[in-house]
């Protein structure tokens, strides 16, 4: 096994990893098994296959196991994943009945012994059923559940309100239950190719392949094409500060050809733009991770317009690279940009335009800003800081078991 955890010794806050380490010694010896439904795609898998061995090290015994399903299984947890997100949808008895027959299938298949087994999001709740003796059972949820079909969440409860503790990534995301209830924000890795440092020779060069020049400040909004994100927004904001100062904006997403309404979200920023050559619509393959850490590095000021946003994992990734975020004032980016601090939060292209200009008049302003941001991001939003609650909810959970 190659050790990780000093690799975050310069990163992390000063003395970081040796309180993880101090945590360690408390956890020692136990195990945990973390329950998700895919090992690729989704942040979720993106941050397991680094939590997992980074426990690991730290001495607790931890298995990662993914479900598998049917088509049927599959089409019905979308389903009600987007009921539980507040997206009406249709369910029928069959899609119930598939569910729990995988889940029940899964349960025979999986081993489930753990001191503590973490269950991520709805598509594995039912496991609980399985329920061996002795296992602290928590459900991690990653999604906003703040307004949810009613139906599908009273379905989804009976299983989670079994389970000793859940864990939500914001307060508004969860629900009433009777069961303790933990708040966990999500993270970033610093190491990844998403998040390390590049050389600026690194950037230039990736600059220049995918055709941004670098000649003058460049504004970047990095997301799905998706209408919560409001590209269409923000490429009215880059309008309204073009008429006094001269930049670029580009709009990076990824390719929407499987997403009819990402197909359609995409052509109306295409028709917004025009033929401005200042403006770069880019679709990116999603492996494009080197690509979009230095379309960050590179950008002057980073926007995240969105009207919905569930935590907004492309601002963490911002900020930790030093840019302030000029975001919606809605999710996740609430708690990451502090209005005048880290960034602004706006609502509106005009909110938007407003603290653009604002901080390009100001390049000192913006300098000390993006400073903050990134120490922001250090202390509140490192996989570090994942892992010490994650530890911390080990050792908690299995004393009171004990
Ligand atoms: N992302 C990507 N390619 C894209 C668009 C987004 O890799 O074309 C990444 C982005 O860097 C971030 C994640 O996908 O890590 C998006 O997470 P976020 O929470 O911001 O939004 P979501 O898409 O989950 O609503």
């Amino acid at each position: 096994m190659v050790p990780m955890l000093a690799q975050y010794r310069d990163i992390a806050p000063k003395g970081t990893v040796e309180f993880l380490r101090r945590l360690g010694e408390r956890a020692q010896g136990k195990s945990m098994l973390h329950v998700n439904s895919t090992r690729y795609g989704g942040g979720v898998a993106e941050i397991l296959h680094r939590l997992v061995p980074l426990l690991a090290e730290l001495g607790v015994n931890t298995r990662w196991e993914v479900i598998s399903g049917t088509d049927v299984f599959y089409k019905a947890t979308k389903s009600f994943h987007n009921a539980l997100q507040g997206t009406k949808q249709r369910i029928t008895t069959e899609m119930y009945d598939a569910y729990l027959h995988c889940n029940r299938e899964n349960a025979k298949q999986l081993n489930l012994e753990a001191d503590v087994a973490m269950v991520h999001d709805p598509q594995p709740a039912a496991l609980i059923d399985a329920h061996p003796q002795g296992t602290r059972w928590i459900w991690r949820c990653h999604i906003d559940l703040s307004t949810p079909q009613r139906a599908v969440w009273q379905f989804l409860r009976a299983y989670v309100v079994r389970y000793d503790a859940a864990v939500f990534s914001l307060p508004k995301f969860a629900q009433r239950l009777p069961i303790p209830q933990f708040l966990i924000y999500p993270s970033i890795d610093p190491l990844s190719d998403k998040n390390r440092e590049l050389m600026p020779e690194e950037i230039n060069h990736i600059l220049q392949r995918l055709g941004v020049p670098q000649d003058k400040p460049i504004l970047l909004q990095v997301s799905r094409f998706d209408r919560f994100k409001d590209p269409v927004g923000v490429v009215e904001a880059y309008r309204l500060v073009k008429k006094s100062h001269d930049c670029r904006l580009v709009l990076a997403g990824g390719t929407a050809t499987d997403d009819p309404e990402g197909a359609e979200v995409l052509a109306e920023v295409q028709g917004a733009v025009e033929m401005d050559p200042d403006v770069h619509v880019l679709l990116l393959p999603p492996t494009a991770n080197i690509e979009i850490n230095a379309l960050q590095r590179a950008a002057s000021i980073v926007l995240q317009k969105s009207t919905r946003e569930g935590f907004g994992l492309t601002v963490t990734e911002a900020l930790w690279k030093g840019k302030p975020v000029i975001g919606g004032e809605t999710g996740g980016i609430t708690v990451q940009v502090i209005h005048g601090q880290t960034g602004y939060t706006v609502n509106s292209p005009e909110g938007a335009a407003f603290y653009i200009k604002r901080l390009l008049n100001e390049p000192e302003l913006l300098a000390a800003m993006g400073r903050q941001a990134k120490e922001y991001a250090r202390h509140r939003f490192l996989i570090t800081r994942h892992l010490q609650e994650y530890l911390g909810l080990i050792i908690h959970l299995s004393r009171r078991a004990s």
